[in-house]
C-alpha cells in the first residue's frame, strides 16, 4: 500500500535546515559545529579541564554524559542531575552550549532544563516515547544512528521528532555493528553524502564511538568533514588512562589541538569554517 504519510525528514526542500543553539553554535551552516568533551562527566575538575582544552582549540559545544547508557549495569552510570549542573555551569563559563544524553522518558524535562540540545543515543534511536517527548520539549535533538539501524529506520526515527512540530533535528553517524571487531564499530562515512541527498537535516559524525580507538579519531574526523559533515562529536579527556568510560577512544587535550589544527587547513578547502578559537575572558 502506498505510504500516504508526509515524510518530513525526507522533504526535498531546497533549503537545508540549520539548527542553531543559544551560544551561536550552528549545525548545517558554513561554520562547523564542534562538539567535544568527556564521555562521562566525572567531576568538576575533570569537566573544567575538558572545557578549557576543547574551547581554547575551537569547540563550541560541550558534550558529556550525566546519564550513561552502559552495557554493564555494574559500570559507572553517570552523576545524574549533579552532572547536568556541572555541564551547565562550566559551559556557561566558557561560552559553550551543552549537548547531553537523555536516556529515560522520565528525565526529559530535567535534562531539557539544563541542556541546549538533547542527545538520543544509539541504544534509544527507536525508543518512540523518548523521541516524542524529546521532540515535544522543543529543544534541538541530536539523534545518533542505532548500532544496527538502516538509513531508512534512522530517518523514520527523526520523523517521530519532526512530527511533534520540532524541526531542530541533527543526525549523528556513530558507526554500526559489523562482523569485524578490529574497530569498535564500522564508521559509515558514506551516509554523509547519501543523507545530503535524502534529507534537509544536518549530519555530524562521531569518530570516537565510530572507531573506539583514539589514534583513528583524527583521520576519520578529517575524512568526515571532507565528506561534507556539518560537524563532529569527539570525546576528549584530560587523562584518558584514568577515564571512567571510553578512555581508549578519548583524545588528550594536545591530540584534540592537533586535530583542530589540521581541521583549520582542511575546512576552507571545502568551503567550511571552524568556530572562533579563543574566547576572551577565559582565565
Ligand atoms: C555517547 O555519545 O556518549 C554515547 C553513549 O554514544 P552512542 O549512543 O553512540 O553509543
Ligand atoms: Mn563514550
Amino acid at each position: 500500500m502506498k505510504n500516504t504519510i508526509k515524510l518530513a525528514a525526507r522533504a526535498a526542500r531546497a533549503e537545508r535546515t540549520v539548527v542553531r543553539l543559544s551560544n551561536g553554535a550552528a549545525f548545517g551552516g558554513e561554520t562547523l559545529a564542534i562538539c567535544a568533551g568527556p564521555c562521562a562527566v566525572e567531576s568538576a575538575e575533570q569537566l573544567e579541564a575538558c572545557a578549557k582544552a576543547v574551547r581554547s582549540n575551537g569547540a563550541n559545544v560541550l558534550r558529556g554524559g550525566a546519564f550513561k547508557p552502559r552495557t554493564s549495569p555494574y559500570a559507572f552510570q553517570g552523576l545524574g542531575e549533579s552532572g547536568l549542573e556541572l555541564l551547565r555551569a562550566v559551559a556557561d563559563r566558557y561560552g559553550m552550549a551543552v549537548v547531553t544524553e537523555v536516556l529515560d522518558t522520565r528525565d526529559v524535562a530535567l535534562v531539557a532544563g539544563y541542556a541546549d540540545m538533547l542527545q538520543i543515543g544509539a541504544r534509544n534511536m527507536q525508543n518512540v516515547p523518548l523521541l516524542r517527548l524529546a521532540g515535544e520539549s522543543g529543544k534541538p535533538v541530536l539523534l545518533k544512528r542505532g548500532m544496527s539501524a538502516t538509513v531508512d529506520e534512522w530517518l523514520m526515527a527523526a520523523e517521530y521528532v519532526l512530527l511533534t512540530g520540532n524541526d531542530k533535528v541533527v543526525l549523528c553517524e556513530r558507526g554500526v555493528r559489523s562482523f569485524d571487531s578490529s574497530t569498535r564499530n564500522l564508521l559509515d562515512l558514506s551516509v554523509v553524502p547519501l543523507l545530503a541527498a535524502l534529507t534537509h537535516l544536518p549530519v555530524i559524525v562521531d569518530p570516537s564511538h565510530g572507531t573506539g580507538i583514539a589514534r583513528l579519531v583524527e583521520p576519520m574526523a578529517l575524512a568526515a568533514i571532507a565528506a561534507g559533515a556539518d560537524g563532529l562529536l569527539v570525546e576528549v579527556h584530560p587523562d584518558p588512562a584514568s577515564a571512567v568510560s571510553d578512555g581508549h577512544q578519548s583524545l588528550t587535550p594536545d591530540e584534540f589541538g592537533v586535530l583542530m589544527g589540521r581541521m583549520s587547513s582542511l575546512a576552507p578547502a571545502i568551503g567550511r569554517r571552524l568556530p572562533h578559537t579563543l574566547l576572551e575572558g577565559i582565565a
